[in-house]
């Protein structure tokens, strides 16, 4: 059997956060309005009016094009990509064709050692061809024998990117998609949801023997609307193209529609070429001057960025990979942890398991910001520290995590409010332990005649009657003193 190989490219559209749309006022976020309540002369395209730019989509633009190491073009400009819809009113989108807002760049995958056939971890760097600002269309549906067009999202503000062909499985891709996605949120640019389609996927796929260098014809999956399913789509698509070669057939450049209900992909029509939509520059728009001094501004809060700080994490805390994984998931959770490593002061991989053992299911279930929890760092260490001083055992300070988040209050103040703290008087103790002992005859006698096990059995007793808050090692010191 000839031994294949997948070439795959995305195109993804990514709809940045920013209030207003790209070239008018109107709201950029609108998809649960009612149709065509969210338009106005300009994003409908009506004759006679002109388009201004929002500075808040170039800020966005360039804070994902420095995070991609993209280089930024200081001077860009806009054209018009003409091709007829109904959901184009103008007949052309506004779009950045060959000097675009930035240039190369690429992102690297740190693929799990489970992905590849030799069984070892690797990156994938992947390319960046293209990343350009441009306006979003509006949306068709079908209602029964009727078409219907919703303007709303004309002008909603996007940003183009697409990958070199340079990924090889659809884990690769889907890969791409994660890190993508948890990119554009730690930049704050996108919500990056592709169920809401803020992050749109479209997937290049061709195949070639391997060891061959050649790019054989290629086909484009369109309408993919999950990370999954763009790894489904892709797996099958490979496949096909696999038995079409075998079976000497050649493939078609075709667009293909990825059809959610069924999981199988259909036909649309032969793909269009650039040439197909005659570029020209945009008459009524001034070019992009992106001054140094403004370039300086917006890239002067430029955070550490989650592969680096997940890098530092292993490095600088000692923490295995999976936790550094998972606490740099997301920018707020990864500052949470490090706000709770500096407040508590000891071991950071103990921070670790607290906050992933505990904080993180509390986050999860509740839908949480980790950022503006009332449990916030301060409060967590000092959870910690009293559990390592023995003021209250594990338990207790579970429960304590879950009562500062409810109440706000400090885990200090709860503690002696509802006197939560470890019993460590002997006395108090001793009192309990000749309670349990003379309430238990046949237990006694078990234990002298050598079920020396049953230890536990009261120590237990002890601490029920005691409601948990004994302190367990000092309670079983004493009954095997009054045992002997
Ligand atoms: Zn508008």
């Amino acid at each position: 059997m000839t031994d294949y190989e997948a070439i795959i490219g995305l195109e993804t559209h990514i709809q940045l956060n920013t209030i207003t749309k790209v070239f008018c006022s109107c709201k950029a976020d609108s998809w649960i309005d009612p149709p065509n309540t969210n338009i106005c002369p300009v994003c409908c395209g009506l004759p006679g009016v002109l388009p201004i730019l929002n500075k808040a989509v170039v800020e966005k633009g360039v804070l994902l094009a420095n995070a991609m190491h993209s280089e930024i073009r200081l001077l860009s400009f806009f054209d018009r990509k003409n091709y007829f819809y109904p959901d184009l009113p103008k007949g052309f989108q506004i779009s950045q064709f060959d000097q675009s807002l930035a240039r190369g760049g690429y992102l690297d995958l740190p693929m799990p050692a489970s992905a590849s056939p030799d069984k070892q971890a690797y990156i994938r760097r992947v390319g960046i061809w293209k990343m350009h600002i441009e306006e979003d269309a509006g949306k068709t549906k079908t209602k029964g024998n009727r078409r219907l067009i919703d303007f709303n999202r004309c002008g909603v503000p996007l940003v183009e990117m697409v990958t070199a062909p340079d990924l090889r499985t659809a884990d690769e891709a889907a890969q791409y998609l994660i890190r993508l996605r948890q990119l554009l949120r730690w930049l704050g640019i996108s919500e990056a949801d592709m169920e809401k389609a803020h992050l749109r996927c479209d997937a290049n796929v061709s195949i070639r023997v391997k060891g061959e260098t050649k790019l054989n014809p290629k086909t484009e999956i369109k309408n993919v609307n999950s990370i999954d399913a763009v790894r489904d789509a892709i797996i099958k698509e490979v496949d096909r193209q696999i038995r079409e070669m075998e079976a000497g057939n050649r493939i078609e450049a075709w667009t293909l529609e990825w059809d959610e209900d069924t999981s199988t992909l259909k036909k649309m029509r032969s793909k269009e070429t650039e040439a197909d939509y005659r570029y020209f520059r945009e008459p009524d728009l001034l070019p992009i001057r992106l001054e140094e001094e403004w370039k300086q501004a917006i890239l002067a809060d430029f955070p550490e960025l989650p592969l680096e700080r997940r890098a530092r994490f292993i490095e600088q805390y000692g923490l295995p990979e999976y936790d550094a994984e998972i606490l740099t998931s997301e920018r707020h959770l990864s500052d949470y942890y490090e706000n709770t490593v500096k407040a508590y002061g000891g071991d950071p991989k103990k921070v670790s398991n607290w906050l992933m053992n505990e904080v993180l299911r509390m986050i999860n279930d509740q839908n949480l910001n980790p950022a503006e929890m009332s449990l916030n760092p301060a409060a967590l260490a000092c959870v910690i520290k009293l559990v390592d001083a023995g003021t209250i055992n594990i338990s207790t300070g579970k429960n304590l995590l879950q009562k500062v988040q409810l109440t706000g209050k400090t885990p200090d103040a709860l503690v002696i409010e509802e006197s939560l703290g470890l019993v460590s008087d002997e006395s108090t103790i001793r009192v309990v332990c000749l309670e349990v002992l003379a309430e238990s005859p046949n237990e006694v006698a078990s234990y002298k005649s050598g079920k020396e096990t049953l230890i536990g059995w009261f120590v237990g007793s002890v601490m029920k009657k005691m409601r948990g808050k004994a302190d367990a090692a000092l309670a079983r010191q004493i009954l095997e003193e009054l045992l002997k």
